[in-house]
């Protein structure tokens, strides 16, 4: 059996139609960057969030431009921190130093492989301006005490949601429970587009209006400008034109991935595979981007090796703790020992909406008979 990580393809012809008509519409305007497709998808993706009576949506080019813009709004200067975690994807990082910031790193949860905020507040200093919470692999941080820390230290919380869209903490979405959410609709994400988006959504007029101006070199308006460090991080109308038709089909994908999820779980349950599952809390509903196995026995690369033989295909999020990055070198202290374990133990297997039931357990037969060994 050939059992792809991903297949963009068979979501792609699931709504061909749709989807052709879309963007052929768009090339017929002859209207392409800022047009009536994205102010349309910053209202959809806005109501999807929070509804009609609260928040601002700004569409970006990218989740790492979204994280950037963030920290740039949040006024995060020159050689100031910002705290984080090391298993995340190398772009939450680059974001930081994209501002000329630094990255500090915070140790995670065994059982959540989230932020662990019992080790958070010993890393905040004098230059500590904000804190980005990882919502891997679509499982929410634990965002009341991020926000509490965050808040009697007076600083800015800004939630990398790029593998979270959907995900529910408490009785609120992801990305809009911190001062802002970073949202990315890369391909293979959640909500994906056929190229690169991103979005980010704030709570309140001003940060709105200066996240407007930065995303469009600064300018308020045509030619006008009182901003200096403005970029061009825009929102195509040709992937706003395709995420507005894909939005009324995220919760059916998320729904479709959480039942294979349980699946995974239940049969690798019933066969004792020595593995572990990520956690959420109590107050979170999951939105799976990917579903990852920690191996408490056997050797992971071996294991990879074995299933690839025979047709799956797997990949590890992430291999090495990002401060053992030779970019980020310069900003490692210490070694996170939780961190460590799961970069080297951790194991993403296949997940998307179109997988069948069989197919999941065609892959913890082939792991049950590697491992129960
Ligand atoms: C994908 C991703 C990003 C970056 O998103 P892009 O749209 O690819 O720029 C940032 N953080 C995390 C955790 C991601 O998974």
């Amino acid at each position: 059996m050939e059992i792809p990580f991903l297949d963009l393809k068979r979501q792609f012809e699931e709504h061909k139609n749709e989807i052709n008509s879309v963007v052929l519409e768009v090339l017929a305007s002859g209207w392409y960057i800022l047009g009536k497709e994205c102010e349309k998808f910053e209202l959809n993706f806005k109501n999807y969030l929070v509804g009609k009576d609260e928040g601002y949506v700004v569409g970006v080019n990218s989740g790492t431009d979204a994280l950037r813009l963030s920290l740039i709004a949040a006024g995060v200067e020159v050689n100031s921190e910002v705290i984080t975690v090391a298993n995340t994807a190398i772009p939450t990082i680059s974001a930081i130093c994209s501002v000329g910031a630094k990255p500090v790193f915070c140790e995670v949860d065994e059982k959540t492989w989230l932020m662990d905020t019992n080790k958070l507040e010993e890393l905040i200093t004098e230059k500590t301006r904000a804190i980005i919470p990882v919502h891997l692999y679509g499982f929410c941080a634990d965002m009341d005490i991020i926000n509490e820390i965050a808040q009697k230290n007076d600083l800015k919380v800004i939630e990398d949601v790029a593998q979270a869209t959907g995900a529910v903490y408490g009785s609120r979405k992801a990305g809009t429970i911190g001062d802002y959410g970073a949202f990315s609709f890369y391909p293979s994400k959640n909500l994906g587009a056929c190229g690169d988006g991103g979005a980010i959504f704030v709570h309140n007029r001003e940060q709105y209006d200066k996240l407007i101006k930065l995303r469009n070199y600064g300018q308020s308006s045509k030619y006008i400008t009182e901003i200096e460090n403005g970029i061009n991080s825009r929102l195509d109308e040709i992937q706003a034109a395709i995420l507005n038709s894909r939005i009324k089909y995220i919760d059916g994908w998320n729904l479709s991935k959480a039942k294979l999820a349980q699946r995974y779980i239940n049969k690798f349950k019933s066969l004792k595979v020595p593995v572990q599952f990520q956690i959420s809390y109590d107050e979170v509903i999951p939105q799976y981007h990917l579903f990852v196995i920690k191996l408490l026995k056997g050797d992971r690369d071996n294991l990879m090796r074995i299933l690839e033989k025979q047709g799956v295909q797997t990949l590890i999020h992430y291999p090495v703790p990002l401060y053992d990055q030779n970019a980020f070198k310069k900003y490692k202290k210490c070694k996170l020992e939780v961190t460590e374990n799961l970069t080297k133990n951790i194991l993403s297997l296949p997940l998307n909406p179109y997988m069948t039931e069989i197919e999941v357990d065609y892959i913890v037969n082939i792991i049950a008979k590697s491992l129960n060994t």
